[in-house]
């Protein structure tokens, strides 16, 4: 990877990040820029997609968020750990793979599990970046179609960069299993309306085992106007066609009662 010539994600447009003035396509440079932080969850500003439908355009689309280094990102996942937290969401996490090398690489004394939360346009110089660092990944797997991707993300070449990236993942960790949800390969998907998002071809090349978590919350937001398709919500019938395409493909749905990621407790109930 290099920050002159970047090819970090699936996107490869080779901008120079060190430059103030360059626009890279995820919108960030040298620094890693943070555009929320919580207990258990650290969003990443910045996104290699461009969805239409965005419900957070300032931070993905804009890359807005507190820009910080090496050193300062250690110092976030310590504090995290110091709190209790036993996983960290890292949320859009492929364009600043490198810098999250570089701050664990200073952080040798990190139990927290790492999670990455991402688009699934990940590249493989992103994921090699982290092999062995991540615990589990939770790719959403957005479109079976690369027209839709072009037209609603405005990328190329999104089917095979997110079955690659899927692939690799299952190297490194495996399908999550319900008895350790911190650890593996969950594939989320969401539905979209008029079945946009052609279900049965972004799901159906995924090997037997592989858990598979339906998102029936698409709400309108951003330029989703634009698109006659993206103005409503998927309805109850489009969402119950999905569940019997995931069944139908012989793959697990998975529902979790709800995230925790505080140590106190442990982990919540997993129900497959
Ligand atoms: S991370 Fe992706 S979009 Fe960002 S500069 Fe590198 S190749 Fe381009």
């Amino acid at each position: 990877m290099s920050f002159t010539r970047c090819t970090t994600c699936a996107r490869r447009c080779g901008a120079d990040r060190t430059r103030e003035t360059t626009k890279p396509g995820c919108r960030v440079g040298r620094l890693v820029r943070i555009a929320e932080l919580g207990p258990g969850r650290l969003v990443f500003a910045g996104c290699s997609l461009a969805c239409l439908f965005c419900p957070t355009p300032v931070a993905n689309r804009d890359g807005v968020g507190r820009a910080v280094d090496a050193a300062q990102l250690a110092a976030i996942l310590a504090d995290q750990q110091a709190a209790g937290i036993w996983r960290l969401d890292l949320v859009h996490p492929a364009h600043v793979a490198e810098q999250l090398a570089e701050a664990l690489d200073l952080s040798p004394g990190l139990t927290t599990r790492l999670a990455w939360v991402s688009t699934a346009f990940d590249g493989p110089e992103a994921l090699a970046a982290l092999a062995g660092r991540i615990a589990s990944f939770r790719p959403e797997i957005k479109f079976g179609c690369d027209r839709t991707a072009r037209q609603l993300a405005g990328i190329n070449g999104y089917v095979a960069a997110s079955r690659a990236a899927v692939a690799a993942m299952l190297d490194q960790v495996g399908p999550m299993a319900p008895s350790d949800p911190d650890h593996g390969v969950l594939v989320r998907h969401r539905v979209l309306p008029d079945g946009l998002a052609a279900t049965r071809d972004a799901l159906g090349w995924l090997p037997a085992g592989v858990p598979v978590q339906l998102l029936d919350d698409y709400e309108p937001a951003h330029r989703a106007g634009q698109h006659a398709k993206l103005r409503r919500p998927a309805n109850a019938h489009e969402v119950a066609e999905a569940r019997a395409i995931v069944r139908d493909l012989g793959l697990t749905e998975w529902g979790e009662k709800k995230p925790a990621n505080r140590k106190a407790g442990g982990p919540e109930a997993v129900i497959p």
